[in-house]
This record gives structure tokens, sequence and C-alpha cells, in this order.
């Protein structure tokens, strides 16, 4: 098998490019969904701890150039943005969904779409969903009729922050709602959006990377606890992190070398090939990833999130903010087309301490 990985790096970019009729790949902001009728019901994507609505972190568009079916494919991951459902290793915090299309589909025309900001693209085919966050929306503002929220709680932070004024223009009929403008409140709770450039890895540089620069890494991650769930790592042996050098750690050694390729990357692609773990522990992780629940074949690692995305999508340093090592995703080989339109992968959270 080759050793041709893709990284993923962030750029800024206009929302209105990040519409789902270009087919991104983003972080943060609203879902551009894929499939625009069949979009998961709010109950699919609340956290069965806090039983809270999730919060889209990233959309990979991935295509398999190979099958008709999956000429458009994204595979979507959420996540519990409360803090203390997440648990060190675990992955209760997190759903993954993956939706693909045929070329020839009743939502985007055959042809690529220009770069027109103003071209007209059909909502009304779309179901209702969450002003603030994107979601499938039951419920709506009972006073305007014109706002629709996933849950109560989107709804009163949306009051609270802004929605109470602009609710008389709606009722009105002043001006009209767009589903791509963030509100405030959106903005309070949703993930600072960014397109996600997908390129080639450069190949490994001449130079062997040196064991200063692997010790600032560590240092830096450590510093600014960045690098799995740290804020569980004892005082004792954070200090043997720091004074003793490396831990004896190989894998983790061997994904700092790997990653100073491109030490912003956010994200590695490579479909059926392996995952760079972050740390040892990874005895029996694949062995027991379930089989594909609509089709029962097999499932194989696609790509992975690494925790430099934290650095970038504003989590916060505080205790109760999301954290991970990285978050490997493990999707159905077939790419099958049964089950739902928005189907269930698997992904596991490996963090830095076990
Ligand atoms: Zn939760
Ligand atoms: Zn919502
Ligand atoms: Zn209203
Ligand atoms: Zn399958």
């Amino acid at each position: 098998m080759s050793d041709k990985v893709d990284i993923g790096l962030l750029e800024e970019k206009s929302s209105w490019l990040l519409h789902p009729r270009f087919f991104p790949s983003k972080i943060g902001g609203k879902p551009a969904w894929l499939d625009l009728e069949s979009i998961p019901h709010p109950k699919e994507l609340t956290c069965k701890q806090c039983e809270e609505p999730m919060i889209m972190i990233c959309q990979v568009y991935a295509p398999y150039e190979e099958s008709d079916d999956c000429f458009h494919r994204t595979i979507f991951i959420f996540i519990c943005k409360n803090g203390s459902c997440c648990s060190l290793n675990s992955s209760n915090n997190l759903v993954i969904l993956r939706c693909q299309l045929p070329r020839e589909n009743k939502f985007y025309s055959f042809e690529p779409y220009k770069d027109n900001e103003n071209e007209k693209f059909p909502m009304d085919q779309w179901p209702k969903l969450c002003e603030l966050c994107g979601l499938r929306a039951p419920s709506h503002c009972s006073k305007c009729k014109k706002t629709y929220y996933c849950s109560r709680k989107h709804q009163v932070l949306d009051w609270q922050k802004g929605h109470k004024e602009l609710c008389q223009s709606l009722q009105a009929g002043n001006i009209l709602n767009n589903y791509f403008t963030v509100t405030e409140a959106g903005k309070s709770i949703l993930y600072k959006e960014w397109e996600l450039i997908v390129d080639e890895e450069d190949d490994e540089p001449a130079a062997t990377v040196d064991i200063n620069q692997e010790m600032e890494i560590l240092n830096n991650m450590i510093k600014e606890k960045k690098a799995g769930t740290l804020s569980e790592v004892s005082e004792s042996e954070l200090e043997e992190y720091t004074s003793r050098g490396i831990p004896e750690d190989k894998v983790f050694k061997k994904f700092n070398k790997r990653i100073s390729r491109h030490p912003d990357q956010v994200l590695r692609y490579e479909r059926g090939g392996r995952p760079l773990w972050i740390t040892g522990n990874t005895e029996n992780i694949e062995m027991n990833i379930d089989k594909c629940e609509y089709c029962n074949g097999e499932r194989q690692f696609e790509f992975q999130i690494m925790p430099q995305l934290l650095n970038f999508i504003n989590v916060g340093l505080d205790f109760n903010s999301v954290d991970w090592g990285v978050l490997v995703v493990y999707t159905c080989k077939a790419s099958c087309n049964g089950g739902p339109v928005y189907k269930k992968e698997i992904i596991i959270k490996q963090d830095l301490t076990n």
C-alpha cells in the first residue's frame, strides 16, 4: 500500500462559497447538507448524556470516483460542546454521518456551479432548519412564524441574543430570513467556519527532525493543553514529560515527527490506509471496528481529525471545553447505499493520556 496521505489545512473563506452547491469540505458554521431533503431529525444529533443539540465540527467532501452512487459524498462530524460529556478515549460525545448522491440527482445541476454569489438556488424543497445551528427544526417562533429551531434551548438563546428585536421586522414582512446568515446567537454556539483545503502531504524532509524541535512541539502542546485531555494528567506525569524529555512512547514520537511536515494540518486523509495514532494504546481498536450496519460489509479507515484543529475553532481553554488527541474515522468500505440517507459510521477518539 502506498504511503500517500492527503493533508487538510484551513483557509478563511466567505460563507457563500461554502454553500452546499459547491460541495465544500469545511470546519464549523452550519452544516452544508448534501441531500437537502432527508436531513436527520435533531433526535439523532442530540447528546445522549446531556440531551443538548450537537454542533457540527467538520464535513469532508470525499467522493468515490469509481462509483456512480458516490459521485458526491460527504462525511459529517457532530460533537456535543459540553466539556463534561467529553471523557477520555470515548467517542460518546460524537456522531458521524455519511451521505452520498449520484451526479444526476434532484438537488444539484449535472454541471458544476459557477462562483456567482447571486445565483438563485431553490430552497423551497428544504425542510425547515434551525436558525442557530442548522439542524432540522421541528418548532418555530410562535410570534413571527418565520424562524425555526431544533430545540427550545436554541430558541431561548436566539430570543435573548437578538431575535426579540428581529421578530417584529419579520412579522411586518420587512426582511427575509436567510439560512446562511449566522446570527449573534449562532456565533455564540457554532464553531468558527473555515474552508478545509485537502492536498498531498509533502515527502519527508531530507534532514530528520531534530529532537529539540520535537520537544518544542510537545511542550507547546502541553502548555496549551491542546493535546488530548491533558487536564487529566497528574502533576507528576507532567513533570516527567517536561523534565525527562520525550516520554517512552514511540508512537507519540512518530506522530510528532510525521506531523512536523505540516504542523498546521487538521486532517489526514488516506482511504483504506492506516491511522496515525497519537499514542501507543491502540491494541484491539481495529479488531473491534463493527461491520457496516446497513450492508454488513467491512469498514476501513478513511481519515482522522488532528488535535491542531482545536487551535482554530475557538474552543477555549476553560475546563469545560471539548478536547481530543485524534478523531479517527472508519467508514463502510463499499460506501453502500442502503439504510437512511444520512448513515452512521464509526469514530474513535484517542487521547494523549490513557
Ligand atoms: Zn452532552
Ligand atoms: Zn439548533
Ligand atoms: Zn419570531
Ligand atoms: Zn455498508
